[in-house]
């Protein structure tokens, strides 16, 4: 019988004659992958569905007073993560107003050789576009010259 491919870990498994069209596998893990993907996806599609995730998140978040704070202090990486995360969505959600402003003189004041004072010191995140993946804390230094 021919095998499918687990979208998220990659592996075959048999299909199923009840549901063809699936593209998981069995595992916990994959599963709990696809519905992440259609939870997103219906959050970003069905704003009725997203209204009243919102409502039933601030309600647990009322009946759990303190939870996230805690969860904050118990996973720091997690909770730098996000905050970065956040930021970035808020910058893109700022840009994507101002850029209509922006015309081709902007554009055009981004001279090549003047790239030199264009210095990018200091401490970093690398956030994956791949969402599953980890951010990774960069540091960028200047390099003398002289270096080997
Ligand atoms: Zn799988």
């Amino acid at each position: 019988m021919e095998q499918i491919l687990c979208i998220y870990c990659g592996d075959f498994f048999p299909p199923s004659p009840r549901h063809k069209r699936r593209t998981s596998c069995k595992r916990p893990e994959c599963k709990r992958a696809k519905k992440a993907d259609w939870q997103r996806h219906k959050m970003k599609t069905d704003p009725i569905y997203k209204s009243n995730q919102k409502i039933s998140q601030k309600e647990w978040a009322r009946a759990n007073p303190g939870y996230w704070r805690q969860y904050r202090k118990r996973n720091p990486k997690k909770a730098e993560r996000n905050r970065i995360l956040q930021t970035i969505r808020n910058r893109k959600a700022r840009s994507s107003h101002s850029v209509a402003k922006m015309d081709a003189s902007v554009i055009a004041k981004m001279d090549a050789s003047k790239s030199n004072n264009f210095k990018i010191l200091g401490q970093f995140w690398l956030v994956p576009v791949i969402a599953k993946m980890d951010a990774l804390k960069v540091n960028i230094h200047t390099i003398s010259s002289h270096y080997p």
